[in-house]
C-alpha cells in the first residue's frame, strides 16, 4: 500500500474551515520558519488511508492474539468512553487544584484499589510502562540501602527466566545483575538463590506466575531467603492477570511492585503504548516514592501525574468488574489457558507439563528435529489462519519456545477453533515440512527481513 506522502500532492489538502483570523500573538522568533511538512491530501484519501492500515493490521478487535506475557484481552468499549468524556480530557495538570478535584479522587481511589489488589501500602502512578515502573521501583530499593547507610548492596538477583527488561532496567538503576538459574520446574532453584544472596544484596526480581506460566510454590521460602540476607523482593507484576483478586505480592513477602494497567487492567497497547507501570510499596519504602515533594523521595520520573487517561480506563475497568469480577476474570484466565494446554499436549510437548496459570510454553524442538519445522513456521503459519502467533522464542530457557496467554475474554468457541488450526498446522508440518517455510500466504506481507528490520530500520519519510 502507498504511504501517505505517496497520495500527496500540491495543494491538495482539504481546507473545510475559513482560514484562522485570530491574530497571531507568539513572539516573533518562536514562530515555524517554514510551514509543516505534512501530507496534502483530500479527506477521502485519508479516511482511505487508515482504513486501508486498520485492515492490514491484526489486533484483539480483528481476532485471537494469544501473545504470551502481553495479556492481549479485550478491552470492553466502556472504558473507552469513560476515558473520552470532557471532564478528563479537558483538563491540564497545571490547572488550579480546585478545580480538578475529580481526577484527583479517581487517582487516589485507583491507588488505593491497587494496593489493595497488591497487598502494598502505598502506591505511585507516575511511571509511564512497566520497564519504567521496575526502574523506580528499583530506585526505591537503592533509596532504601542508601539511607540506611548500606552501600555495599549493589547487586540484583534476577533468575533465568525473567523478562528482558528486568536486568536492563536493574542495570539502568545502577546495580549488578546476577543471574540465577532455574530448576527442573521452571522455577527459582533455592540452592542457588542460597548461594547468591550475602551482603552485596540489594535485591531479588522475581514474576510470579514466572515467564513458564508457573506460580513458584517457594515463594515464602524465596522471599524469606532474600529478606534474611538483608535485601529486598521486587515483583514484576505486568502479568497479574492469573492472580488478581487471588494471591497478592504482599502476602508473598515481596517489598515493591510494578503492575502493567495496559496488559491486566484493560488498556489497549498493541500498537505500543500508551501504558503506565503504577509502583506500589511497603510503608516504610513509602517515603522514597516519585512525586511525593518529601526529601527523601527519588523525585518525579515523568512529568506530572502520569499517564492519566490510562488511569481512568484501569479505574473504569475495575469498577465495571467490581470486587467479584478481579478474581473471577483471573480465574477465567487460567481456565482458558489450561483448557488449550491440555487439548494440545499431545502434539505440542508443553516445556513444564503441569498446571499453569495464565499461559503455557510449548516447547517444538523435538518437530524441528524431525521434521526441520521451526516455532518461526509454525507462527508464521498461523497468520494464514488469522490468528496472532504466540510469542515466540521466549523465555530464552526453553528451545523453540511458543508461549499461549489465550486471556479470559476469549470464548471456547474462539479456543476450540485455535486448538483445530494448532492441531492442522503441525499435521501439515509432518505431511510436508517443506511448504511450512512459504508461510504464511495470505497476509498482506509475506516473510519480512526481521534482522534487517532490527537493524536497520526506517522510521522516517525521506522526502
Ligand atoms: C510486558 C512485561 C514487562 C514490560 O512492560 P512494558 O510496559 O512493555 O515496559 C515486564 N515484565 C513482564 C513479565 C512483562 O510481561
Amino acid at each position: 500500500m502507498k504511504l501517505i506522502f505517496e497520495r500527496s500532492r500540491e495543494g491538495r489538502g482539504t481546507a473545510y474551515l475559513p482560514a484562522c483570523d485570530v491574530p497571531e500573538r507568539l513572539p516573533a522568533g518562536e514562530l515555524r520558519k517554514a510551514p509543516l511538512r505534512l501530507a496534502q491530501v483530500p479527506e477521502t484519501e485519508v479516511d482511505r488511508h487508515y482504513s486501508e492500515l486498520a485492515q492490514q493490521t491484526h489486533g484483539v478487535n480483528k481476532g485471537f492474539y494469544p501473545l504470551g506475557s502481553c495479556t492481549m484481552k479485550y478491552n470492553p468499549a466502556v472504558n473507552e468512553y469513560a476515558a473520552s468524556l470532557p471532564g478528563f480530557t479537558d483538563i491540564h495538570p497545571l490547572q488550579d487544584a480546585d478545580s480538578v478535584k475529580g481526577a484527583e479522587e479517581l487517582c487516589s481511589r485507583l491507588e488505593r484499589y491497587l494496593a489493595e489488589i497488591t497487598g502494598m501500602d502505598a502506591v505511585t502512578l507516575q511511571p509511564a510502562a512497566g520497564a519504567h515502573g521496575e526502574f523506580t521501583g528499583l530506585l526505591l530499593i537503592k533509596a532504601y540501602h542508601r539511607a540506611c547507610g548500606n552501600t555495599a548492596r549493589k547487586k540484583i538477583i534476577v533468575p533465568d527466566s525473567a523478562h528482558g527488561t528486568n536486568p536492563a532496567s536493574a542495570s539502568m538503576a545502577g546495580f549488578d545483575v546476577v543471574s540465577i538459574a532455574s530448576d527442573a520446574h521452571g522455577c527459582v532453584d533455592l540452592d542457588a538463590l542460597r548461594a547468591a544472596v550475602g551482603e552485596d544484596t540489594a535485591g531479588l526480581m522475581l514474576t510470579n506466575p514466572n515467564t513458564v506460566g508457573l506460580f513458584d510454590p517457594n515463594i515464602l521460602e524465596i522471599t524469606r531467603i532474600v529478606h534474611e540476607a538483608g535485601g529486598l523482593c521486587y515483583y514484576d507484576g505486568a502479568n497479574l492477570n492469573a492472580v488478581m483478586g487471588i494471591a497478592r505480592p504482599g502476602d508473598m513477602g515481596f517489598d515493591v511492585v510494578h503492575v502493567n494497567l495496559h496488559k491486566t487492567f484493560s488498556t489497549p497497547h498493541g500498537g505500543g503504548g500508551p501504558g503506565s507501570g503504577p509502583v506500589g510499596c511497603r510503608q516504610f519504602l513509602a517515603r522514597f516514592l516519585p512525586h511525593t515533594g518529601g526529601a527523601e523521595s527519588i523525585g518525579d520520573v515523568r512529568s506530572f501525574g502520569g499517564n492519566f487517561l490510562v488511569a481512568v480506563k484501569a479505574f473504569a475497568y475495575i469498577l465495571s468488574i467490581g470486587a467479584e469480577g478481579v478474581p473471577l476474570a483471573a480465574s477465567n484466565a487460567v481456565l482458558n489457558a489450561n483448557y488449550m494446554r491440555v487439548k494440545l499436549a499431545d502434539v505440542y510437548p508443553m516445556a513444564y507439563d503441569t498446571v499453569c496459570m495464565h499461559e503455557f510454553v510449548m516447547s517444538l524442538e523435538k518437530l524441528h528435529h524431525e521434521t526441520g519445522v521451526s516455532a518461526l513456521d509454525v507462527a508464521k503459519a498461523m497468520l494464514d489462519h488469522g490468528i496472532h502467533p504466540p510469542t515466540m522464542y521466549f523465555p530464552l530457557i526453553v528451545h523453540e519456545a511458543l508461549m499461549v496467554e489465550p486471556t479470559e475474554t476469549e470464548t471456547k468457541e474462539t479456543l476450540d477453533d485455535a486448538i483445530a488450526i494448532l492441531r492442522g498446522i503441525r499435521d501439515a508440518a509432518q505431511a510436508d515440512p517443506a511448504s511450512m517455510h512459504e508461510m504464511p500466504l495470505h497476509t498482506p506481507v509475506r516473510r519480512l527481513d526481521e534482522v534487517g528490520a532490527a537493524r536497520n530500520p526506517v522510521i522516517k519519510y525521506a522526502f
